[in-house]
């Protein structure tokens, strides 16, 4: 299993669950952004630039949404969620709304000791996916925090030495990290963690510095099929579904035309409550008011919320999480 705090017996019940919600037509994953502020300086975001009197509309609890929907999988997200100063109460506070959940929290890792990591995994997140998109100090200037990739591999050995033992990496595939992508997913391995991918797009602010422009598509393909082969061989190391990896090059080249179906698997509730099909849309209403969202003729991105949403549930994908992250030899 991804974590020692789940086991084999729980893989049934979160299988009876998820058809249990898509009957219902529920989403599956809800993710709470507690705040949009965050203290790093991507060039190909502007959450940083909230105004940090933001905090004064952000919802102190987001228990009663998540009694509302009963998801089979939280994420904690921004922003940077550790700027949450109260970040733990809001855990522990989803902790005891929804019985049989999985609960992941996004950070850039900038702010997370070994301590604070420890004292959320006591308040119930299950998951650590930490931003990670080069092994050297090209993450640092991309990210606008000096030090950050040294930080971030301090805060993962802490982490395991307390015994966490469920940490990711979230890697953007972009136009200059194609040879970081293999020493990445080796690195993570040989700490006991995993690595889950996603790939650049320009929909959040329009940057189109990092797109893989069609001279990449060569060297994405064969990166990709190297990744593939990778995690066959190694399940639980690369977490993302084969079919969502199998899917980014066809994106990449323009190829996928199907609807996006974000906002019916997968929600965004912002820091104020109100409800958004994906990170990149606007608001549409009050969690209270949710109304079902139909499928949208979008191409922008190939985020998870598209693409692992519209991934088909394959074995591959039960034995995925019943894999551990492990060193590869
Ligand atoms: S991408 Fe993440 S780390 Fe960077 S500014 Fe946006 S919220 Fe902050
Ligand atoms: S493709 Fe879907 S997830 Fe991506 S920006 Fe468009 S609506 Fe949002």
């Amino acid at each position: 299993m991804l974590s020692a705090r789940f086991k084999p017996w729980h893989v049934p019940l979160f299988l009876a669950k998820y058809a249990w919600l898509s009957m219902r037509k529920r989403p599956l994953l809800v993710h709470f952004e507690v705040t949009l502020r965050c203290n790093a300086r991507c060039g190909f975001c502007d959450y940083w630039k909230t105004p940090a009197e933001a905090r004064e509309h952000e919802l102190a609890s987001y228990a009663d949404a998540a009694r509302h929907f009963n998801p089979m999988l939280v994420t904690f997200t921004g922003g940077e969620p550790l700027m949450r100063r109260d970040l733990e109460d809001i855990v522990a506070a989803v902790d005891a709304a929804v019985r049989l959940k999985y609960v992941t929290l996004i950070t850039h890792g900038g702010m997370l000791t070994p301590e604070r990591a420890a004292s959320l995994w006591q308040a119930g997140i299950h998951q650590f996916n930490i931003s990670l998109d080069y092994l050297d100090g090209r993450h640092d200037s991309a990210r606008g925090i000096p030090g950050l990739t040294e930080k971030i591999f301090n805060a993962v050995d802490g982490m395991r030495a307390r015994g966490i033992d469920n940490i990711r990496f979230n890697t953007v595939i972009k136009d200059d990290n194609l040879d970081q992508l293999l020493p990445l997913v080796e690195r993570a391995a040989s700490l006991g963690c995993g690595v889950n991918f996603s790939v650049y797009t320009d929909a959040k602010n329009g940057n189109r510095d990092h797109v893989l422009a069609a001279p990449l598509h060569a060297a994405l393909d064969d990166v990709i099929a190297r990744l593939l082969d990778l995690k066959r061989r190694h399940r639980g190391v690369i977490t993302n579904s084969d079919a969502y990896l199998e899917q980014i090059p066809r994106w990449v080249r323009g190829e996928t035309m199907e609807p996006c179906r974000s906002g019916q698997r997968t929600i965004h509730i912002d820091p104020t409550g109100h409800v958004k099909r994906c990170p990149d849309f606007p608001t549409d209403f009050h969690w209270r008011d949710h109304r079902a969202y139909a499928p949208i003729d979008c191409n922008a991105c190939f985020y998870a919320c598209r693409g692992e949403a519209q991934a088909p549930l394959r074995l591959s994908r039960v034995r995925d999480v019943m894999g551990r992250p492990h060193a590869i030899a």
